[in-house]
């Protein structure tokens, strides 16, 4: 399967934004974005002026990539939030956070998505009792999630546990530390998701 392969950071720097995606290394003065405050390329320091169109392929990219996804998914989640209830934008970015790799992330058991990609991948965690290895899982509201017996033990689980709380974790998911499980509360309101998202654009672009 295609995926990502260039340094993430460039990602960071082209979208001009923190999105977090190396872990530790972006709460340091390593981080890239902090360093070269522009976009990667030769005529990253050159002045860039988007189009209408422009704005919005931007916004879509950087959403698409804050999760990982490849243009096919993340298209495929769009058509399922335009023809679900409720306002389009909304129900896209609830329904990427309900994936099963990402509520790990929030609930604090790996340090980034991609991380926490491969632990569901490798079968550490179990949704309501049984275990679930695939990383776009929906999860709903009132479900369990939790680390199986066995990789309790694991230390790239435990390490990112100790270091959640610098970046919190969202009024609607709850976390057990001690026994390594957390519950899905509610759907996210529009209001818990703090990233700065203009999802309207997204709608818009895909709606050309
Ligand atoms: Fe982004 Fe900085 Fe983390 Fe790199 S280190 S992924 S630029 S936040």
């Amino acid at each position: 399967m295609a995926r990502y392969t260039e340094s993430v950071c460039r990602i960071c720097r082209r979208e001009n934004l923190k999105m977090y995606l190396k872990g530790d290394r972006c709460y340091t003065d390593k981080c890239a974005i902090e360093r070269r405050p522009y976009p990667p390329g030769q005529h990253g320091q050159g002045r860039v002026k988007f189009s209408g169109y422009g704005v919005q392929l931007r916004e879509k990219q950087k959403v698409k990539r804050m999760y990982g996804l490849l243009e096919s998914q993340f298209r495929g989640y769009f058509r399922r939030a335009a023809s679900a209830k409720g306002k389009t934008g909304e129900t896209l970015l609830q329904q990427l956070e309900l994936r099963l790799d990402n509520v790990v992330f929030r609930l604090g058991f790996a340090d980034t998505r991609a991380e926490a990609r491969q632990l569901v991948r490798h079968g550490h965690f179990k949704v309501n009792g049984k275990r679930v290895n695939i990383p776009s899982y929906g999860v709903k509201p009132g479900a369990a999630v939790e680390v199986t017996d066995k990789s309790k033990k694991m230390l790239r689980i435990s390490e990112a546990l100790e270091t959640v709380d610098r970046r919190g974790v969202p009024q609607w998911l709850e976390v057990d530390k001690k026994g390594f499980k957390g519950t899905v509360k509610s759907v996210p309101n529009r209001e818990d998701l703090t990233m700065p998202i203009q999802e309207q654009l997204i709608v818009e672009l895909y709606s050309k």
